[in-house]
């Protein structure tokens, strides 16, 4: 395991946790530029638990996330694809979060948080919180 880097079977409850933001790191892309790529998943502070999330590459929102039934559906919003590396950006986070539901994510795929938690930002400390991503209340929760 990579510093920082959440198990496959942790990592989605910390991606739709509310305030994430991860690095999904790919050994061996088919192209060069894809091998890092940087997001935040976020849930505005007064929204409702069913709302949908927003997927941000730098300043801008390029999908979002919603919640049907138990699982989460990624939607597209192209409008806000400025470059091709907003375009792959949403597409990587589509195909992470779809895979981790069919729990068929390659293993070349690592998901790494920041050093953050995912729900409320603030720095993780102990180990089994740095494992999964999410400090101990946040993980209660
Ligand atoms: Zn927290």
């Amino acid at each position: 395991m990579l510093a920082n880097e959440i198990a496959h079977s942790d990592a989605l409850a910390f991606m739709v946790a509310g305030k994430c933001t991860f690095v999904i790191l790919t050994d061996k892309p088919k192209h060069p530029s894809l091998d890092h790529i940087t997001l935040s998943i976020t849930r505005k502070p007064e929204s409702l638990p069913w709302d949908p999330l927003n997927v941000w590459y730098g300043n801008e929102r390029v999908a979002k996330v919603e919640i049907i039934g138990q699982g989460f559906v990624v939607r597209y919003l192209p409008k806000n694809w400025l470059t091709d590396k907003h375009r792959i950006a949403a597409q990587s986070v589509e195909f992470v979060i779809r895979r981790l539901q069919e729990k068929t994510l390659p293993e070349k795929v690592h998901i790494l948080h920041t050093g953050l938690c995912g729900a409320c930002g603030r720095t993780l400390t102990d180990p089994e919180s740095i494992r999964i991503g999410l400090g101990p209340i946040c993980k209660a929760k």
